[in-house]
């Protein structure tokens, strides 16, 4: 079976062992130089001033929320198809997320939306950059500031990916990672990270990661939580960001391949492969979804889909606010599909996935 992703062939001749032993005979194992190191390389492979890393990706949205002023009773912008990752952390703080719809050509936050969303006055925006394309990021921006709204990038699925030459997550008021085994950055367990340029936000957010302690033991901001990156992931995801970008190049590499293949069989692929795309997920959308996807696992290709079940759909929060119409984000979610598409994919398993989706169409 070709999987959705698998870590074995791009961590292969790679030695994890030797930086996890200096940690370990070091016995310093939270908060240390390995974080330290990683916090400035990181922040330097985005382009900005601050890089402050975490437990998760969800703790870094929940803590960038808190140190941009969200509290209890306010509303945040926020799209209905990234897994309910956003809509985690804004009902962390007590605040409440507004859903608005997306562009269908790029499945990321409408600018129409946004700016009918602006209406209701919310707190803050995030903006998901999904599946490794950007959002309009400079449209969305521009709307969010001229209505005196901070933006927050989540940036879990572009690693890398880039508008007019700046990185994601350069872009916001502050932006968030996921250091999760999957993602283009990925660690051996969880991590996160919040990247900003602004002082007074790096500083609150040094403190809210950890128990909102000013110097130790002395609690100088209230909502803080205990969210800090430990020193072997750190270690684990500084081997790794130096090959981030060739592994993008890989994922790439893939995209093109599957987008120049299935150009004429009328299947509708999202991803537009330039530069700019980190191509974390290779996403379509296909009618009689269920059947290509028992096809495809009967020629032995694994797919999924991301996601099935829109935030303002989930059973857990019945009474959701959506800001003007959901209908993209209603009627793509019963037709995406993810193929495989991960770095060190063999070109023979790219083949074999061309194959059998090519088989589908024929039969
Ligand atoms: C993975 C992911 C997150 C959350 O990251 P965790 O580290 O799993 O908490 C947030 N947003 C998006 C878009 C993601 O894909």
């Amino acid at each position: 079976m070709i999987p959705l992703f698998s870590d074995v062939a791009m961590n292969r001749n790679l030695d994890f062992l030797g930086a996890v032993k200096k940690v370990l005979d070091r016995h310093w194992y939270v908060l240390g130089e390995e974080v330290t190191g990683f916090e400035s390389e990181f922040a330097d492979y985005v382009g900005v001033g601050y890089c402050v890393s975490m437990a998760n990706g969800t703790d870094a949205i929940e803590i960038a929320l808190r140190s941009v002023g969200v509290e209890s009773g306010d509303l945040v912008v926020t799209v209905a198809n990234a897994g309910f990752y956003s809509s985690t952390a804004i009902h962390a703080v007590g605040a409440t997320p507004l859903y608005v719809d997306i562009n269908p050509s790029c499945m990321t936050m409408s600018v129409d939306a946004l700016a009918e969303a602006l209406k209701f006055k919310p707190k803050c925006v995030i903006v998901t950059h999904l599946y490794g394309q950007m959002a309009n990021i400079k449209e969305l921006l521009a709307l969010a500031h001229a209505a005196g709204v901070m933006l927050i990038e989540d940036c879990a699925q572009s690693h890398g990916a880039k508008t007019d030459g700046h990185q994601a997550g350069s872009w916001g008021d502050a932006a968030c990672f996921s250091f999760y085994p999957t993602k283009n950055l990925g660690a051996m367990g969880d991590g996160g990270a919040v990247v900003t340029n602004n002082d007074e936000l790096a500083a609150r957010l040094k403190t809210l990661r950890q128990y909102g302690w000013s110097s130790k033991y002395h609690v100088g901001h209230a909502g803080g939580k205990n969210s800090r990156l430990d020193e072997m992931q750190a270690a684990i995801l500084r081997i790794k960001l130096p090959l981030l970008d060739s592994w993008n190049a890989s994922r790439r590499d893939i995209a093109f391949r599957y987008n120049e293949a299935f150009a004429n069989l009328g299947f509708d692929a999202l991803p537009s492969v330039d530069d700019s795309f980190a191509a974390h997920l290779y996403v379509a959308r296909i009618q009689n979804r269920d059947a290509f996807r028992e096809f495809l696992k009967s020629e032995g290709v694994a797919t999924d889909v991301h996601y099935p079940v829109p935030d303002h759909w989930q059973a857990a929060y019945t009474q959701p606010r959506v800001a003007g119409s959901m209908e993209v984000t209603d009627s793509s979610c019963k037709n995406l599909v993810t193929l495989p598409c991960f770095p060190g994919m063999a070109d023979e398993a790219v083949d074999t996935v061309i194959a059998a989706v090519k088989k589908y169409f024929e039969q």
